[in-house]
């Protein structure tokens, strides 16, 4: 059984779910904000086809119940009133997935409404164990959430008495691990020069990875020199990441960008851009894998430059091609994987025959697998989940408050804007009613507009916040999932439930404006990716 409470929190497990659905098929059509009273975590959409042949479109709410810390199952009052809910958007199908299970109560009330011929409504449940089979079928979901770092190492055995002069891992990209790992395999059993193997990076830094924006060389090559080390790698190892971000060393877009040698800080570490791959493949015409032929090229040839070898201005249809030209790089990807005569006579002088070897095998791969569509759509799928969650934050910092505390709220949000921080704080001035709806606000700031928020903790805010029985515990979730978001900050001695004492306060009466702005401004500033986001 898979191991739920690896989870980070809610938020982690609602992508999960997501994640799962999308490759069973289904369509995801929104993740609308929380409501005030109950989660509607996500909107979906599935066509199902009966046995007449008649396709039926049917709309789905999907929530998503993430206990497995506190091991408890899911209760009545987690969930509310599923017709109301269901039929307030539209759906005819209800599905409740869990990381434990539910209650008999529930378990009940789902079938009756199944049952119920009266109620234009089916619902279901995933619990634990049907989760646990589910994403069994997915490795690749399987191995980003549930399985350590380093996971494809098993060709080792094979490599019999000669040690491999190059160690190279490669980030196992959730849109083709599977496909990297058929590559792997089959260059592990064609020669044993390099020994390849899939890294699989920390949430963290996948999210830094496959989040929009833009990044440096340097910048990129700390975050490969970050995985490499956390996947038990030195510096004498190669590493390749894939980045989804636009790549800047000089004025242009770059497909990708190395650190190949030992005077470089951190050496050995090359970055490959989803970004600019997806360009090129919009101007491919024809169904040929570009994605993976230029995946495949561009760890060649940053192997390649790895051992000697030099890229050249000229364009020849060769893995030395200098990469940085759309119509160059789409010439060679007409070519396939091959090295030029020149770059051949340089490969035999070097003795570095096992290059070959790699062109060779990639070729056959390649011809063998026609098309990358399913890469692509994986590709699609994460940039309209991108649409929809939008990665990219906002505002640095958002400012949640009390109507009563306004005056602090206001001098500090002045005097963040006069240090050139973006703060969110004009929202305020005009809804004095969202302390009614603090609860889907909030959600709102911490999952889709800002990097932090800072909170003004007041007897006035507590009072917003909790402003029915039922809400409670939703909201003391949230906080409880957001905790790394909210920055506190205490005006009175109200517990705000949900924001552990161990979480860092400041308090408003022991420091000034400006003593709280450098404290955020030095939070920002350890947080590298925040500047990189700024394109
Ligand atoms: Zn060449």
């Amino acid at each position: 059984m898979l191991d739920f409470t690896l989870i980070e929190n809610g938020e982690e497990f609602e992508q999960l779910c997501e994640e799962i659905l999308i490759r069973k098929g289904i369509e995801i059509i929104s993740k609308p904000f929380r409501g005030p009273d109950y989660g509607v975590d996500i909107l979906a959409s599935v066509i199902v086809t009966d046995k007449l042949g008649i396709k039926e479109k049917h709309r789905v709410l999907v929530e998503c119940k993430n206990f497995a810390k506190s091991n408890r199952s899911v209760r009545e009052s987690d969930i509310g009133n599923v017709i109301e809910r269901a039929m307030s958007n539209n759906c005819n199908k209800y599905l409740l997935i869990t990381s434990t299970t539910v209650s008999s109560v529930i378990s009940h009330q789902l079938e009756g409404i199944t049952n119920n011929p009266s109620i234009p409504l089916s619902a279901t449940f995933w619990a634990k164990n049907d989760l646990d089979k589910i994403i069994h079928e997915f490795t690749d979901i399987k191995e980003r959430y549930f399985l350590h770092k380093k996971i494809s190492l098993k060709h080792k055995s094979t490599v019999l008495n000669e040690e491999p002069r190059i160690n190279l891992g490669i980030h196992s990209h959730p849109d083709f691990a599977h496909e990297l790992e058929i590559i792997i395999d089959i260059w592990n059993n064609n020669q044993k020069h390099v020994l390849f193997s899939l890294i699989r990076a920390r949430r963290e830094l996948e999210t830094q990875l496959i989040s929009s924006g833009s990044i440096s060389e340097k910048e990129a090559s700390y975050l490969a020199n970050e995985m490499r080390k956390e996947a038990g790698f030195s510096e004498d190892d190669s590493i390749i990441q894939f980045c989804e971000k636009r790549l800047y060393g000089g004025p242009y877009h770059q497909l990708f960008a190395s650190g190949t040698d030992h005077d470089e800080v951190p050496p050995n570490t090359a970055t490959i851009s989803l970004k600019f791959m997806r360009l090129l493949a919009d101007n491919k015409k024809e169904k040929q894998p570009a994605i993976h032929s230029m995946i495949i090229q561009s760890i060649l040839h940053v192997i390649s430059t790895g051992i000697g070898l030099n890229a050249h201005d000229e364009t020849r249809g060769c893995i030395m091609d200098f990469d940085n030209n759309m119509s160059d790089i789409l010439y060679g990807l007409e070519n396939g994987p091959k090295y030029c005569n020149p770059c051949k006579k340089q490969i035999t002088r070097m003795g570095a025959k096992f290059l070959f070897m790699l062109a060779n095998s990639s070729r056959e791969y390649l011809n063998s697998i026609k098309t990358d569509s399913k890469t692509l759509i994986r590709m699609e799928l994460r940039e309209k989940r991108k649409e929809l969650t939008g990665d990219k934050y906002d505002f640095d910092i958002a400012l949640s408050f009390a109507g009563e505390d306004r005056d602090k709220a206001e001098s500090l949000a002045n005097a963040l804007k006069e240090r050139n921080i973006n703060v969110f704080y004009d929202a305020f001035q005009k809804a004095e009613l969202w302390g009614q709806d603090l609860y889907s606000y909030l959600s709102d700031l911490y999952r889709f507009r800002a990097k932090y928020c800072v909170v003004f903790v007041s007897e006035q805010y507590s009072k917003k916040l909790w402003t029915n029985h039922e809400r409670k515990s939703a909201q003391e979730r949230a906080f409880k999932e957001n905790q790394t978001y909210i920055l506190p900050i205490r005006i009175d001695n109200t517990e705000i439930p949900g924001l552990l004492s161990t979480v860092g306060y400041l308090n408003w009466n022991n420091e000034s404006v400006t003593s709280i702005v450098n404290l955020i401004i030095n939070k920002l500033e350890n947080d590298r990716i925040t500047a990189t986001n700024t394109q």
